[in-house]
């Protein structure tokens, strides 16, 4: 049986290694193999880094020298507030802001993502997996088994096989050219700037965002801005520095998860921002992949059904997540964020959003 795994990002090359550790043990025939077919784009994945820092020893990933900025998160957020623009002569202010530090005791981390992911793979190759570098741009089903075409640069491959895993990201390929759907997602938008930042900092403020929120997350180069709109970005950029943005501004889709995506058909299967597994809320993609990555790998081993594994263990917080979300983008909004002020709430929701 050969499986092949589009994609190397958290989620293909955590299935990827996990399924070969399982072959490797000998649970599967000797003739088994695992392909992870993954093409890497110029710049890497935009991301702003933010993880559980639990992730490391839950799926035995080496942290150093990956791990970077341990750190606590901030959430700011205020009923109301007006932005005078700098461009206009006046200083930017901003009214009434209220902020909440959530002691995360070191709970969340930042990582570099070219470098995570790279890790990732090589995890994966170590545990007996095989990389093909090259995008897949065609494929199909016949008579039980399915080829896709691999493009690498002039030279086109093709490949058969039996088990096929869309591991490819929000834009998946995989999904389009087998299922003919596309992954529902918003598009955020980002930038870097050389200003030293401290701390995760969640911006729940109406002029920084109406539904979702603005973050400013350290980063390598300084500070990783992120917005829902390009308006929002401009003005998180402004607020923090008298700095105009000096890199360009990028967008790129986040997953919107609405519990409805198919995780399976038959032989073919979907992890990762390919399946939609980000957290409503926080956005938050990097541990999902990984976690159901590992889920996947098991339930294709034991021949469980993947689809009812992954709602069992993450159906509950994904839909409280989702209400949340709902809420927070209508008229409990400011209400909501205000229980931040309690000690017992914040508790609960770090509780509930650090569950392994
Ligand atoms: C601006 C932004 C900020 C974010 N910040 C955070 C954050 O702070 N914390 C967090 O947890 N999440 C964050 N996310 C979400 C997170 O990046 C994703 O959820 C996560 O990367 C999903 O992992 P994945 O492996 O499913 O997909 P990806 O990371 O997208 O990996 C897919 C891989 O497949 C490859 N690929 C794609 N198509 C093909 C093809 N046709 N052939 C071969 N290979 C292919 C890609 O090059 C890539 O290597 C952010 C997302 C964005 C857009």
């Amino acid at each position: 049986m050969r499986i092949v795994i589009v994609g190397g990002g958290p989620a293909g090359a955590t299935t990827a290694r996990y399924l070969a550790q399982f072959l490797g043990s000998g649970r599967l025939g000797k003739k088994d193999e695992v392909l992870l077919v993954n093409y890497t784009p110029s710049g890497g994945k935009p991301c702003g880094g933010g993880i559980k820092t639990s992730l490391f020893s839950q799926f035995q990933i080496p942290t150093d020298p990956i791990i970077t900025y341990p750190m606590e998160g901030v959430i700011h957020f205020s009923k109301s507030s007006h932005f005078f623009n700098s461009e206009k002569g006046m200083t930017p202010f901003l009214i009434p802001s209220q902020q909440v530090e959530i002691a995360l005791s070191q709970k969340l981390a930042i990582v570099e993502r070219s470098a995570f992911d790279q890790l990732l793979r090589k995890l994966a190759i170590e545990s007996g997996a095989k990389l093909i570098e090259g995008r897949v741009i065609k494929g199909r089903w016949e008579k039980g088994k399915f080829w896709i075409e691999v493009r690498r640069g002039e030279e086109r491959e093709q490949i058969w096989g039996d088990i096929l895993i869309g591991a490819d990201g929000v834009n998946s390929t995989i999904r389009k050219k087998f299922l003919g759907e596309r992954i529902p997602a918003i598009t955020t938008y980002f930038t870097t700037l050389p200003i030293p930042i401290q701390n995760c900092h969640f911006h729940f403020e109406p002029i920084f965002s109406d539904r979702f929120y603005g973050w400013v997350f350290p980063n390598r180069h300084g500070g990783h801005f992120g917005a829902t709109s390009i308006s929002y970005l401009t003005r998180l950029v402004e607020y923090y520095s008298s700095l105009s943005i000096l890199k360009p501004i990028k967008g790129y889709n986040i997953p919107r998860w609405n519990g409805k995506l198919l995780l399976q058909k038959g032989k073919l299967f979907f992890v990762g921002d390919g399946a939609g597994q980000v957290l409503p809320t926080t956005f938050e993609g990097i541990y999902y992949a990984i976690a159901s990555g590992k889920l996947l790998a098991e339930a294709i081993i034991t021949g469980e059904d993947y689809s009812t594994k992954w709602w069992k263990r993450f159906g509950r917080r994904f839909l409280f997540f989702k209400w949340l979300e709902k809420r927070l983008g209508g008229n409990f909004r400011y209400p909501i964020l205000s229980l931040f002020r309690l000690k017992w709430y914040r508790n609960f929701v770090i509780q509930i959003w650090n569950k392994e």
